[in-house]
């Protein structure tokens, strides 16, 4: 077989700050990879000023998408891993207001995001429509430049560079199509997620994946939960109320919780007729969303803007079906996830900016019926039939975001890719897979022919669609 990209499922399943892995987490990173550049180069005591520019998509929506906040936040040091996420505004305001920042946390250098971050919204870089350019003047009055491509889901790209530049190892079951995983379950009799399991630990160690995963599951808990209990509205100027805490409310009545733990066990405690489950199911996705939307810490799966599908899946099947928290299954539902989101990334595109909301939302709902399939007993056959469906009923559909934001019709969307995902696994397993017309592979096939043909306006611009027909008025970026 030949050597296809290699993608680990910690490559899909990342955790971030919203609102969006490619107009945030991916700026955030590149700005991250062009300091520490800068610093072995030059030392960062010999910048005396810098200059970032966006390009495309980035510069079209990038204001609504804080892209200019993530870079802030990159070049004063912090990760979106791990930084405070309350600190994100006053950092960044304070910025503005000194007209000055500390790279890296350490050097002092003249900043102003009003002159220095520019948007160049007519112009275009010739491999990704989210291209951008840092350069950093020195005190010798050289200049030292690179060109970043953010190409989705968080993953970054510098000029010049092959994609996925990491190090290959040596998969035992190197899958690069969704047949190829079918091949190999059958000639192995592993299920996906034993034989995705298998191919993390050329990766990492076993303690490392189960760690890591574990955390993944954990952020998206804590994410769902701070989701429905916070209220407000969101921020960037369509003055947007988030719903979910009071469709929390009207859900959960008067449970008695303290913590996230405490209120899955009192959720699954609840007698759920199937509207209690679809309300539930839609409070999740929504919940997630709202705090993307609200730059909170969310888990990129396999972009932020579609970050809510796989939490409310999971949560559907952890709470409704297995009604139990059954940390084995979290496992196994995040690997197969992970897997199923790296073909669309190898064979199609996993960037609305390339492909529209079909490759956020549809790429999200597709990995998760998949995922709720294995998990609900189904075959390897079904599990894939399951992940088709879901993308089946997702082509075409266009990435139009009201204001540049990730909030109209964002976080609605991820409720309906929920449901789609759902739909797709019941259909599933229900069916025959050897007499299905159309295969995953089929579907990811059309899926990126669809994105080549899309409209450019419908590629994360809000120059059609909805962002065109709801009049805002938000500020010029
Ligand atoms: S419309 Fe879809 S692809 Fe576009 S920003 Fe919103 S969630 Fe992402």
């Amino acid at each position: 077989m030949a050597q296809s990209e290699q993608i680990s499922v910690f490559d899909i399943l990342k955790i971030g700050v919203g609102p969006s892995s490619s107009h945030t987490l991916g700026p955030w990173r590149a700005a991250q990879r062009f300091v520490a550049e800068l610093e072995v180069k030059t030392g960062l005591s010999e910048v005396v000023s810098l200059q970032i520019h966006l390009y495309g998509s980035l510069a079209k929506t990038g204001k609504g998408h804080g892209t200019d906040t993530a870079i802030l936040l990159s070049l004063i040091g912090e990760d979106p891993e791990t930084m405070d996420t309350d600190t994100i505004f006053p950092k960044a305001a304070a910025i503005s207001l000194n007209k000055m920042l500390f790279l890296n946390g350490e050097n002092p250098i003249i900043f102003d995001p009003q002159t220095d971050i520019l948007f160049h919204k007519q112009e275009n870089l010739p491999f990704h429509p989210n291209g951008m350019t840092l350069t950093a003047h020195l005190k010798n009055s050289e200049l030292f430049s690179e060109t970043y491509y953010s190409v989705g889901g968080g993953f970054v790209v510098k000029e010049g560079e092959v994609l996925n530049p990491k190090e290959a190892v040596n998969l035992p079951y190197p899958c690069g199509e969704p047949k190829d995983l079918l091949r190999q379950c059958e000639a192995t009799g592993k299920s996906i997620h034993e034989l995705v399991w298998d191919n993390e630990l050329a990766w990492r160690p076993f303690s490392v994946i189960r760690t890591g995963l574990l955390t993944i599951w954990d952020e998206m808990v804590q994410c769902a939960y701070r989701g429905c209990h916070t209220s407000g509205e969101l921020p960037g100027g369509l003055n947007v109320t988030r719903r979910a805490p009071l469709m929390h409310q009207n859900l959960s009545g008067v449970a008695d919780y303290h913590n996230p733990e405490e209120w899955l066990t009192a959720i699954m405690q609840g007698d759920h007729d199937f509207q209690q489950v679809l309300r539930w199911v839609s409070c999740f996705a929504i919940a997630v969303n709202e705090e993307n939307a609200s730059f909170g810490r969310v888990v990129t799966a396999p972009t932020n803007g579609a970050a809510g599908v796989i939490p409310a899946v999971l949560l559907y099947y952890l709470c409704f079906v297995q009604k139990e928290i059954d940390e084995e299954k979290a496992i196994q539902f995040l690997l197969i996830a992970g897997e199923i989101g790296s073909y669309y990334k190898k064979g199609a595109t996993i960037s609305a900016a390339m492909g529209g909301c079909q490759a956020e939302i549809g790429v999200s709902s597709s990995m998760a019926a998949a995922a709720l399939t294995e998990c609900m007993g189904g075959t390897v056959e079904q599990a894939l039939m399951a992940a088709e469906i879901a993308m089946e009923h997702h082509l075409g559909m266009t990435c139009d975001p009201v204001g540049g934001l990730v909030q109209i019709p964002c976080i609605e969307r991820n409720s309906m890719g929920a449901m789609k995902a759902i739909t797709a696994s019941h259909l599933a397993l229900q069916s025959d897979p050897s007499k299905a017309k159309v295969t995953l592979d089929d579907v990811i096939k059309t899926m990126w022919e669809t994105a080549q043909d899309m409209n450019a306006k419908y590629k994360e611009t809000s120059e059609g669609g909805l962002a065109t027909n709801i009049p805002v008025s938000l500020p010029e970026c």
